[in-house]
């Protein structure tokens, strides 16, 4: 059995002050840890809260460990998709799903420090804004790799956008109920929420902290789904690739006019205007030119296509809220 959404926070009864969202895929390494240190944060905040765990398809044992302290921690709530749909999908689901006058997203590896959590609630009940970014003051601890793209595609998306995306400010903040209702009324399905939210225009703050090391397990993020990121990022917030096409086609067009004087010339001085490497190299360049736009071309139709047919970026399978009509094993 499979439901579309997860119950949300019109479904059902009193909205705790705090929801905390967090995306899990394959983190059977990293739960144990994850409970351990985010359950005593959490209970000493005084205020009443719940804990939104997003499955994204895990095929470890994280959903047999989800079910498991789901018994003995009445705050956590599980959400689980039927396949893995990605960071950013698994968050919208949880953000869909979360009740709290306030919403918190945190990755699950303990890289983002959940006593920052605190640090971000206090901030915003006391500057009285709806949305505190967490900012990583310190990347030392991701690889160089990681830091220089992840530099490369701030700088880009704040040129192409004109946002003013906080640098450094990855998917760990804090947002008012109002943020995350304007958020989940979004139409898109392939949101690139740490660039969705500042152009939302909530009056914001942010909060500096120390990135630590992934505290067990491996980065579920490969090259691939940094690419995928990236490109999300920049089709949904730019149509410059798109008038790159037309830039080429003016370089493109400068270049057959010289090319043309030159064979006229050469033919004139009796020189031989052709040649089998020239023409090679030539074609082979536009040729690859072409390719290159049509590529282009293909990702912002792809996203057109993509938001025309409405499928949802996620389905649920499970949502522990309704555990008595739906059970992980109906999947
Ligand atoms: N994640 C997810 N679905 C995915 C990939 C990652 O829900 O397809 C979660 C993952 O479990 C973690 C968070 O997203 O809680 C960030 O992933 P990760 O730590 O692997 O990324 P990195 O820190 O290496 O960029
Ligand atoms: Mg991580």
């Amino acid at each position: 059995m499979e439901v579309d959404t997860p119950l949300s926070s019109t479904d059902i009864g009193p909205s705790p002050a705090l929801t905390v969202v967090v995306p899990m895929y394959n983190e059977e390494d990293v739960l144990p840890l994850f409970v351990d240190r985010m359950r005593p944060v959490l209970d000493g905040l005084q205020a009443d809260y719940e804990v939104v765990a997003v499955d994204d398809g895990s095929k470890d044992a994280t959903p047999v460990l989800l079910q498991r302290f789901l018994r003995d921690w009445p705050q956590l709530r599980v959400v689980r998709l039927r396949a893995n749909a990605g960071h950013q999908a698994a968050i919208s689901a949880g953000l869909l799903a979360a009740r709290g006058e306030w919403i918190v997203t945190i990755d699950a590896d303990l890289q983002d420090p959940p006593e920052t959590i605190a640090d971000m609630y206090h901030a915003a009940l006391e500057q009285d804004v709806d949305v505190v970014y967490g900012v990583r003051t310190d990347r030392s601890t991701d690889s160089a790799f990681k830091r220089h793209t992840a530099g490369a595609f701030y700088r880009l998306m704040r040129r192409l956008s004109k946002l003013d995306i906080s640098h450094d400010a990855g998917d760990f903040r804090l947002m008012s109920r109002a943020t995350v209702d304007a958020v989940n009324a979004l139409p898109e399905n392939n949101r690139v929420l740490r660039l969705v939210v500042p152009t939302l225009g909530f009056p914001s703050t942010t909060v500096g902290y120390r990135r630590d090391e992934r505290a067990a397990g491996e980065s579920k993020y490969p090259l691939s789904k940094m690419i995928r990121l990236s490109v999300d990022s920049v089709t949904g917030f730019s149509l410059a690739p798109l008038r790159l096409a037309s830039w080429f086609s003016v370089i493109g067009f400068a270049v057959a006019i010289l090319l043309m004087i030159y064979v006229v010339i050469s033919k004139i001085n009796g020189g031989v205007a052709s040649g089998w490497a020239s023409t090679v190299v030539i074609v082979a360049a536009f040729s690859a030119l072409q390719l290159l736009c049509l590529g282009i071309l293909g990702e912002y139709v792809g996203r057109t296509y993509n938001a025309m047919q409405q499928r949802p970026a996620y389905y649920v399978a499970y949502d522990s809220l309704r555990a008595t009509e739906l059970q992980p094993t109906d999947e």
